[in-house]
């Protein structure tokens, strides 16, 4: 074995801190993934997704691999060579979006704001107005490169008028605000367990409905990735428990008891604690003299965004918070790289505690 691994206070916007009960979860022993006894826990965990996600979405289930893997099986089912795709594009993960569905040879409407703003409605109304053609619309709902929370009231119904879907990533966002994926009527949401969940990096939770399979029917190829076809891994979570890959037996333990804390604590309970911690974190910041990237009229509670004052140097604030602190924190992406610095509230982290050694940390550094 690898050396003695630091313990960390985790306040990068993921991975979050793991809890005791999920990595005792994960030193469970490893069944094998047709036995009854695992196929059961699977079961569990579906139904206990369903709930957090907020849906009756009979396809709810971890896709084996990280938040992309979930962005890629979204994109690889639901779209064909030529098909138009609207993405909104306010961040890194917007421009991941459509970075991954013109690899598919989809054609990119793309709707791009500057970092820290939202798009709006009418905007989205416009774009779709000037491609009726338009079969897929995405959308990050938590970007964490900016720490915006993109509104979607209303948006279901104006892109489903228009004849398209409505895919929403939802990775910093689910398990720490409400998604409410049936009462919005997004068709296809993914996820990934490292932030809000609380669980270590390695699944992608992910939910489609009726009218988004159905879609399916209507391909006139088969979906290009083996790995990551919906229809065959739905014959593995269905009756038929067809073999299509190994499960991850043991991510899957560590979901299922992250999911567990989070039910046993009650959902509004948890996304109020989010929004507590995270309002606690900016007033502490403000007071401190540091201004955040997004007014709060649409900042989101899980990432903070803090500017880098003048004249001090980003990337060493954060190797001291480390070193000396044991604390980790995110720098910026893109455009925002070495002028702010990003705070995760997720999940775990999601503790007035943590905030207040982060900031007696961070000024005992700045000053
Ligand atoms: N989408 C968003 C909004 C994210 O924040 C991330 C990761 O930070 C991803 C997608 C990609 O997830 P992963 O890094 O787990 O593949």
């Amino acid at each position: 074995m690898a050396g003695v691994l630091p313990e960390r206070l985790l306040l990068a916007p993921g991975p979050s801190p793991v809890s005791e009960a999920v990595r005792q979860a994960m030193a469970r022993p490893v069944l094998g993934h047709l036995d009854p006894a695992f196929l059961a826990l699977v079961d569990g965990v579906q139904d206990k997704l369903r709930q957090v996600f907020g849906t009756t979405n009979r396809l709810t289930f971890p896709v084996s691999g990280t938040g992309s893997a979930g962005m890629q099986m979204s994109l690889v089912n639901f779209l064909e060579p030529g098909d138009t795709v609207i993405v909104v594009e306010q961040g890194i993960f917007g421009q991941r979006l459509a970075d991954a569905a013109r690899r598919l040879g989809a054609e990119v409407v793309s709707l791009s704001v500057p970092f820290g703003e939202i798009v709006s409605r009418e905007q989205l109304q416009i774009a779709l107005q000037q491609h009726p053609e338009t079969r897929l619309v995405a959308v990050v709902k938590a970007e964490t490169s900016t720490g915006v929370l993109q509104p979607l009231e209303g948006w279901a119904d104006l892109v489903h008028h228009h004849g398209a879907l409505l895919l929403v990533d939802a990775v910093t966002a689910l398990g720490g605000i409400p998604v409410e994926v049936d009462r919005m009527g997004f068709d296809i949401v993914f996820s990934g367990t490292q932030k809000c969940l609380g669980a270590p990096p390695g699944l992608a939770p992910i939910t489609v409905n009726d009218q988004a399979l159905e879609r399916l029917q209507e391909r006139t190829m088969p979906v290009p990735s083996w790995y990551f076809d919906l229809s065959a891994i739905a014959q593995y979570l269905g009756r038929a428990r067809a073999y299509h890959h190994t499960a991850p037996i043991s991510m899957i333990y560590a979901l299922d008891a992250a999911l567990d804390l989070i039910l046993d604590e009650g959902l509004d309970a948890v996304f109020n604690r989010h929004r507590r911690v995270a309002e606690a974190l900016w007033a502490g910041l403000e007071a401190m003299g540091l201004q955040l990237m997004v007014p709060v009229s649409h900042r989101l509670p899980t990432v903070a965004t803090v500017r880098v004052p003048a004249g001090v140097n980003e990337a060493q604030v954060r190797r001291r918070l480390l070193e000396d602190h044991g604390i980790e924190i995110a720098g910026g992406l893109g455009p925002w790289a070495g002028k702010i610095w990003r705070v995760g509230v997720m999940g775990q982290g999601a503790q007035i505690a943590h905030m207040m050694t982060l900031l007696t940390a961070l000024r005992s550094v700045l000053t």
